[in-house]
């Protein structure tokens, strides 16, 4: 069986029926059984020697097969209890991989790096689990840990929404973090028939390298995420509406007009109209409003 890899179609059925497994949907179990795929996943997120690749959901093992055998080391955080003795059987003879049987979204990954793997690039690489794909995102994104890149299959609408710009369809808050804190790029499109079982949407792989320093300077980061927050919470409605309606920013209409003045914008102007430079702008003048009144 050694030379056969995990992301075959008769050896991840084989796998599961012997341990008695069905994939959980409350997990977002959808394990990729095509081998090509995973190749692609892996060159994409240029996993190499001298790095740390840490796996979201390892599943079966299917992509971390191809992880120990290209980093130095590999850390694979799977919420699954039942997928532990798995992982011990296909993946347990490695021994650059520790598996941690935990929430990702309750791990400290740079925690666990600057005590385990110090002085590795980290690079993230996953099959998300798609029912918390934003917080997921949102957390590898806003953390501190210091990530050299992030590679992971998303449901096709979403990998839409991480790579648009102003004034299309897609372009909202995900869009606009993800400009803010790195390069995105769609690397694969990826059909159903590559998973078992098969997902109900289409999927497609976003490769993102995290920028050093973010493309913009903000005074208030945290503030430049609630100003975006509030400009989409009201989709279709004006940028004024928005803002003036988000209890958390706390302005008046008159503040808010006054600000969209300022920054030398029509008032019926639209959030989904505003590059991030935009997004910027009227935060600091939002800063500097609350720093005069305060
Ligand atoms: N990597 C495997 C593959 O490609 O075949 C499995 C991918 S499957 C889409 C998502 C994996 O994430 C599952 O193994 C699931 O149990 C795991 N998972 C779901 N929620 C999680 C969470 N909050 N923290 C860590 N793992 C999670």
């Amino acid at each position: 069986m050694a030379d056969i890899r995990i992301a075959n179609p008769i050896r991840t059925a084989g796998i599961l029926r012997r341990y008695g497994l069905t994939a959980k949907k409350k997990y977002g179990q959808n394990f990729l059984t095509d081998e090509g795929i995973l190749q692609e996943i892996v060159d994409a997120s240029g996993v190499k020697e001298g790095d740390l690749a840490v796996e979201i959901g390892p599943g079966i093992g299917a992509m971390t097969e191809f992880l120990c055998e290209r980093a130095d080391q590999v850390l694979a955080v799977e919420i699954d209890r039942n997928l532990i003795p798995v992982l011990n059987e296909t993946v347990g003879h490695f021994d650059n991989l520790t598996v941690l049987n935990a929430d990702i979204l309750k791990t400290d990954i740079g925690a666990w790096a600057k005590e385990n793997a110090p002085g590795k690039k980290i690079r993230v690489v996953a099959n998300l689990p798609y029912y918390i794909t934003t917080p997921i995102l949102m957390g590898l994104l806003e953390g501190k840990a210091p990530l050299e890149s992030i590679t992971v299959m998303v449901q096709k609408e979403v990998g839409l929404r991480m790579i648009s710009g102003p004034g299309t369809k897609d372009y909202g808050a995900l869009s606009l973090a993800v400009a803010y804190y790195a390069s995105p790029r769609i690397v694969a499109e990826v059909s159903r028939e590559a998973f078992d079982p098969m997902p109900n949407v289409e999927s497609v792989v976003v490769t993102l390298d995290r920028y050093k320093n973010p493309p913009v300077d903000v005074s208030d980061e945290k503030l430049l995420f609630d100003v975006i927050r509030a400009s989409f919470s009201q989709r279709r409605k004006t940028l004024a509406n928005g803002l003036s309606h988000d209890p958390g920013l706390g302005l008046s209409k008159e503040e808010v007009n006054s600000v969209i003045k300022a920054c030398g914008w029509d008032e019926r102007v639209r959030g989904e109209t505003l590059t991030l430079e935009g997004f910027a702008r009227l935060t600091e003048m939002i800063y500097n409003l609350n720093s005069r009144t305060s």
